[in-house]
């Protein structure tokens, strides 16, 4: 594996176009776990090169419904953004509640190199920073995962614990019986056995980690404190939005908490629900050795996440990858590319016939 993107000059005018399509044959090529697998070993090596990168606390605009954010990065050598929207009505009114697409693109003259679908791509490098960072967090040998939340992140996050932190147990729960119906349908196959709950409180007993993936714009409180033992790691997934969190702020005090990049979680995590001035611990931090995850067993760890642009940054780097053996894309003819670079005009005028 190497961490510079193939910046090859041919097709330069050409973008590759990754459709949700080809995305879904991708992921059905290489496998959803293998993937989430692989895209985790793109997303460690990017933590821990993370002084590279620009980093900026994503673009947020608000509204009564929901959110669409902007959310850059580069490592000097590749730009990459995504455009993603969170809208927690929009499962009621038949919509996703995430939706996203990115860009990778050439520093040294703009050009993009990789335009693609980011919904599927999003809930896997999601589900493969959690459990890249439970690989760190969570106590040894844990067996069993209550999973908060059944929508559309639930199995990609269920698969990739099984697949990078051993997880063989999963313990679901959801407001709606209908989404748990779903979750366990879809992962009936996967080896995993599924525990269908009637309540947070059922689905957390005997879960040494515990992923919060609700949806609601608001504070929401999905576990109070006395739901949380000793021990345990917490993986919250959901709280990311100015006034939208999940966790009663008691755990939060009597947790460790780990975080991306703190000038976004603290506007956005669980932790906007903490002075400004709490500790928190850096997740790259924690993969460079330069600071310690989880060090006593009966520690509460916390991964207050809230998805960080090196992320999709790296997902798309791994994508980009695939499809130098892997033809999964149309070539999009994107780019205004005059013979002569000025004459953009003529190109115009000649194309009239
Ligand atoms: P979704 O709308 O498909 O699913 C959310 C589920 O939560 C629904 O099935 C709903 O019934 C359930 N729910 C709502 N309130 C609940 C409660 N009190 N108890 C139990 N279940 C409840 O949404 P999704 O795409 O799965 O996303 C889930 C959350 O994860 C969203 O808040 C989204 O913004 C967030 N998210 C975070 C990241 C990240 O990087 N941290 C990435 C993607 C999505």
């Amino acid at each position: 594996m190497t961490t510079s993107v193939n910046l090859a000059p041919s097709r330069m005018a050409m973008v590759p176009f990754v459709s949700v399509d080809n995305m879904m044959k991708l992921v059905n090529e290489i496998g959803p776990a293998k993937m989430m697998a692989e895209i985790a070993g793109y997303i460690e090596e990017d933590f821990k090169r993370w002084q590279l990168f620009d980093k900026t606390p994503r673009v947020a605009a608000h509204s009564e419904e929901g959110v669409i954010e902007l959310m850059p990065t580069s490592d000097g050598e590749t730009y990459g953004f995504k455009y993603v929207n969170g809208h927690p009505a929009n499962m009621a009114r038949g919509f996703q509640t995430v939706t996203a697409f990115g860009v990778l693109a050439r520093v040294d003259n703009g050009y993009p190199i990789l335009f693609s679908e980011m919904t599927v791509l999003t809930a896997l490098r999601t589900a493969a920073t959690s459990a890249l960072a439970a690989k760190y967090l969570a106590p040894k040998g844990a067996t069993t995962m209550a999973m908060i939340g059944n929508g559309a992140q639930c199995e990609f996050q269920a698969l990739a614990f099984q697949e990078i932190l051993g997880i063989k147990t999963v313990r679901l729960y959801d407001i709606d019986p209908q989404a748990t119906d779903k979750a366990a349908e879809n992962l009936a196959e996967t080896g995993l056995e599924i525990v269908k709950c009637a309540s947070s409180e059922e689905a957390v007993a005997g879960a040494q980690v515990i992923t919060t993936c609700t949806a609601d714009k608001q504070y929401a409180t999905i576990l109070t404190d006395n739901m949380v033992g000793a021990g345990v790691h917490i993986n919250a997934i959901g709280g990311d939005c100015p006034g939208k969190t999940e966790l009663h702020r008691d755990i939060l005090l009597r947790s460790n908490i780990f975080v991306e990049f703190p000038p976004q979680t603290r506007i956005e995590g669980e932790i906007q629900q903490l002075d400004p001035d709490h500790p928190v611990t850096e997740l790259w931090e924690v993969m460079t050795g330069a600071a310690k995850g989880r060090v006593a067993p009966e520690q509460i760890t916390l991964f207050d996440s809230v998805g960080f642009a090196t992320e999709d940054f790296s997902a798309l780097r791994y994508v980009h990858d695939q499809l130098q053996t892997r033809k999964h894309f149309v070539d999009l003819d994107l780019l205004a590319d005059p013979d002569d670079p000025r004459d953009l005009f003529g190109m115009v005028r000649r194309a009239k016939g």
